[in-house]
This record gives C-alpha cells, structure tokens and sequence, in this order.
C-alpha cells in the first residue's frame, strides 16, 4: 500500500483557463442562455451530504468553464459557456452517490469537471444545474508492484501521480501536453492519449477496471481481471463517455518500470506523405519508439526552422535492450532520409507541456484552435489535402497545417492547427463566432467524408457534438439505448455526445 498523496483542499482545484473573464468572474453571464435552476431546498440537501459546497457566483462561473478555444472567445465579453446554480466538491464515492440520487430526483443536471483542461467544452454544464468538481476525490489508493497495477482516485492530477510513482521507480506513461492541467478520471472519460502513446498506448489499453456511480446513485465496479471473458468488456463503456453515462470514483491502471535509456533521432523528408511511409514502416515492424512525431513543411519550420522539409523527431525510453532494437530499426527504415540535428528533439522536449500559444492568439482576436482526428494509413494523405484545403478556403484564415503524432500498425492521428482573423464590423464576438464554427463544419466534414473519425483523443464535447450521429451513423442509436438504460432522467452532462436531452437542445452553433 502506497501513502496517499495530500488531499487538495475542498473546492474547484482545477486551475484557472488562461483567458481572463472581462469584467471578472463574479458578474459572468451564461452565453447558451436560460439555465436548469437548482432549487433552494434541493442545496440544503446537497450541504447535508457533507460534500463542499458552494453557490458563490465567481466560484460557478470559474467551474463552469474549461479550456474549449471556442468559449475563450466568448470569456472576451464576459460570458461564460452555461452557468452552474451549484458547485458540489464530494471527497468519497459514498458522497457522489448521495449527490446523485438527490440530482436524479430532482432532475437537476448533473456535470462532471475535474482539471477541466478539455479543449471542447465538456465539462460545461450547458444547462446549468451542478457542477461535480472531481478534484478533492484525489490519491494514489494502493499499488500491487507484482501485478504492477495502481488504483487512483479520479480527481488526481497527472503532475502528482507521476511524481509519486518516479519516486517508487514506476510510471503510468501517460503524459498529455496538459499532464499539469488534467486528472486521471478526465483522461479516461475523454479517452486521452499521452505523448508516448505509441509505447505506453493510450488510456482504453491502460485502463483495467472502474469504479462509477451511476445516475441513480448505485455504484459497479468493472474490470477485476486480466483479460477476462466474461462478456463484453463494461470498463470500456465508461471509457470515452465523457460523464454521460457516470460518474467515475475510481480507477485501475497498468504501471510499468521508470524508463532506464532513452535516445533521440530526427530526419528530414521531401514530403509529409513521405514520411509518414516511414512511420509506418517503423510501427508496423512492431517495435515501435515511444515518440515519433511527424510534421508537415509548415509546421517543422515554424518550431525548427527547417525550410521546406517535413520532419520526423523520434524519442525512445525505457529498457536499454527494448530501446536499442528500436532505435535500429527506426535507422535502418530511414536509412534514405535525411539526418537532422537530434537537439532538435531536445527543443521539442523542452517545450512539450508549454500551453500558452493558442491564447495569446485569441487574446489579440484571432480565431485558432486544432483538430485531431485519426484514420487508417491508407486514408492519411487524402484527409491531410482535402481537410487543409477546405480550411484554406474559409474567408479570413491565415494558416492551416498539421502534424501526426500518434502511430499505429493500422493507422495514425493527424493533429491540425488552423488559424483566422476576421474584420468584426461592430458586431463583437458574432463574427469571430461565425468563422469559428465554421472552420469546425468544413474541417470535420472534410475528415469524415475521406474517411477519418471525428476524434483522435480530445473528445466529443460541446464543440463537437453535432457532428456525433454522422460520425457514429446508425450505431449512435445503440449509444442513446445505453444513455436511456443507465441515465433514464438524462441528468449526466446532458447536451453532449449528440445525446437527446429532457432539458431541451442545447443553443450551439
Ligand atoms: C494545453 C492543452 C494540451 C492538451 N493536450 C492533450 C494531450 O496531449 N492529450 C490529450 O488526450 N488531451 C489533451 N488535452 C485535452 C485535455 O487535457 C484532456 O481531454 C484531459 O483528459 C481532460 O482531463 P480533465 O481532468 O481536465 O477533464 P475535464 O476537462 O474536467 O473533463 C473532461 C470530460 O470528462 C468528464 N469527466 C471528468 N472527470 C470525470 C469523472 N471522474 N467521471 C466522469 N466523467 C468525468 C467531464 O464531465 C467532461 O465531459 C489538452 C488540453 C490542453 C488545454
């Protein structure tokens, strides 16, 4: 048994989105409109669960916000996306469930939000009601060092389990550019992927149980065995549900040892087709490096000032043998490249959890965000020319480029970034809101209709969710059965996932 780490103190633990609410937290308005007020009565009885709870308009406003760009736009006039009538803090599961049980029979919406890091406004309570802060739900809970499985309490932040597990000699290997800004339950509730993901994989092969209160207050676990077959796998349902379907207390991941080698490469290639060949080549060996990063012209010379080549930077850790063979085979299949400055991936690693570009952008009125999606190998180069052309024709964008990041034998993650600016008129943030959604409808379709998914890791959200049922076709009809079964009030995040919602559509776009 592991010490558990400090708990953080009760309240939002989540830290503050860069952009400042003009005018300040405490007058905030909701941009989505009228919202599900929470009866008097109804926060008596959250108080009584023993729960930290707080009405405070400052304190809602704050937790009713994440990291989504698009409401970044709107936190320049004041507004936040919905407005929570209640922010309830539980420290155990027993707490959780007595918070959903009075919720459920209230009908109040139901919001979960830990690091609230998410880039597509899940966490947004679009009808108000109660924001479920996860974070005092916060610790390592055991560790079994022979099975090398650890058991988290969702709330804990990515930056303190790995700092805790380097000093026992283990690590998760999931580490998200916001590895500081999000928590565990977030990552599994987004179905997140790491930045070595190609070694360590992403958080659905990392996860092996759950322990989730459902909307009714009765709490399952899942999982409990290695590979068991003992009909579908339930952790995975919960895996990617975005606090639709649950509310996770607890999770069981793989560990492994703390990386003893690690070693660095990096190559210049004619094209970012060819060099994506080559990844494929090197992933569908398999033995994969953990890191293989694969930029377009424009994007390798924006960070590494390499003209017009695309760059492949390549990052191995862990046992020196593994590490050896896979450097190898990397070499050998880049044998005709060209050899780059392996401090290139230095740079790279120096800067890999810096998170203030796209603000600073949106700070001065541009409209930017990224979009990542995956696809199998065959479907990559199409996807990268239609989805950046069809980006490019927008009025007002400036730039439109992408890079691959995360590899696998059947096929990748493109990570586009895309950037406008258009003339305001007078009208505020209407326009920019305008071009924003914009870009999203003809990137996303341009993805889709080439044969790639909505979303590589960063999930549904608000931002994404009309394009939900086209994605999924006719099994988003399953995925409502399952929403009806376990939520039947609709009180878990409504509004997302393109799920029907008993509060109404949500007024986005
Ligand atoms: C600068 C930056 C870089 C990023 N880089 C990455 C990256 O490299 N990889 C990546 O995958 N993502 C990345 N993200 C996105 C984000 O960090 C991830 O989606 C992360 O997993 C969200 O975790 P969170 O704790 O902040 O969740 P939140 O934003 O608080 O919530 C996200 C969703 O999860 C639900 N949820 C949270 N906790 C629970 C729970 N206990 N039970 C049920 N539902 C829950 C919420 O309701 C919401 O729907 C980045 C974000 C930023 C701002």
């Amino acid at each position: 048994m592991a010490d558990p780490i400090a708990l953080p103190p009760t309240g939002p633990g989540a830290p503050t989105p860069p952009i400042e609410i003009r005018g300040g937290a405490a007058g905030a308005s909701a941009h989505l409109g009228e919202m599900v007020p929470v009866p008097d009565p109804v926060i008596d009885r959250l108080r009584k669960t023993g729960a930290g709870v707080s009405t405070d308009h400052a304190v809602r406003a704050e937790a009713s916000r994440d990291w989504w760009p698009g409401a970044m736009i709107w936190a320049t006039e004041g507004e936040v996306p919905g407005l929570a009538g209640v922010v309830v803090s539980p420290t155990d599961a027993e707490q959780v469930a007595a918070v959903l049980r009075l919720c459920n029979a209230a009908r109040v919406p139901v919001t979960a939000a830990g690091g609230r890091s998410g880039v597509c406004g899940a966490s947004v309570p679009a009808f108000g009601g109660v924001v479920l802060d996860t974070t005092a739900l916060a610790g390592v809970v055991s560790i079994d060092e022979e099975s090398m499985i650890l058991d988290v309490a969702p709330g804990t932040f990515g930056d303190h389990l790995e700092a805790e597990l380097r000093a026992k000699g283990l690590t998760v290997g999931h580490w998200p550019q916001s590895v500081a800004l999000s928590t565990v339950g977030g990552w599994v509730a987004c179905r997140g992927a790491g930045q070595l993901s190609n070694k360590y994989g992403k958080i659905e092969d990392m996860v092996v149980g759950l322990d989730v209160v459902l909307a009714d207050g009765s709490a399952i676990t899942t999982g409990g065995g290695p590979r068991s077959a003992v009909g579908p796998d339930l952790t995975q349902v919960f895996v990617g549900s975005e606090g639709t379907l649950g509310i996770i207390t607890g999770v069981r991941l793989r560990l492994h040892p703390a990386p003893q080698a690690q070693r660095h490469a990096a190559y210049g290639f004619d094209s970012f087709a060819a060099a994506n060949e080559a990844c494929r080549r090197i992933v569908q060996r398999g033995l994969p490096p953990a890191v293989l990063r694969v930029y377009d012209a424009i994007e390798a010379d924006r960070s590494y000032q390499t003209g017009d080549r695309a760059v492949l930077l390549v990052m191995d850790e862990g046992d020196p043998i593994v590490v050896d063979a896979a450097m190898a085979i990397t070499e050998e299949v880049c044998a005709g490249a060209e050899a780059l400055d392996v401090d290139l991936v230095d740079r790279w690693l120096a800067h890999r959890n810096e998170v203030s570009a796209l603000e600073a952008l949106i700070a001065k009125g541009y409209v930017v965000d990224t979009m990542e999606i995956s696809a199998p190998w065959s479907r990559l180069e199409d996807i990268y020319t239609a989805t950046t052309g069809a980006l490019r024709a927008v009025p007002g964008t400036l730039a439109a480029s992408a890079h691959q990041s995360h590899a696998y034998s059947d096929g990748a993650c493109l990570y586009f970034t895309f950037a406008a600016k258009v003339d305001e008129d007078g009208e505020g943030t209407a326009a920019r809101d305008r071009t924003y959604a914009q870009l999203w409808d003809v990137g996303q379709r341009a993805v889709l209709a080439a044969g790639g998914t909505l979303s590589h890791h960063h999930g549904v959200g608000l931002n994404r969710s009309r394009f939900t049922a086209e994605a999924l076709g006719a099994s988003h009809a399953v995925l409502q059965s399952v929403k009806d079964a376990l939520d039947p009030n609709g009180i878990l995040n409504p509004g997302k996932l393109g799920l029907r919602s008993p509060f109404g559509e949500v007024a986005y776009p």
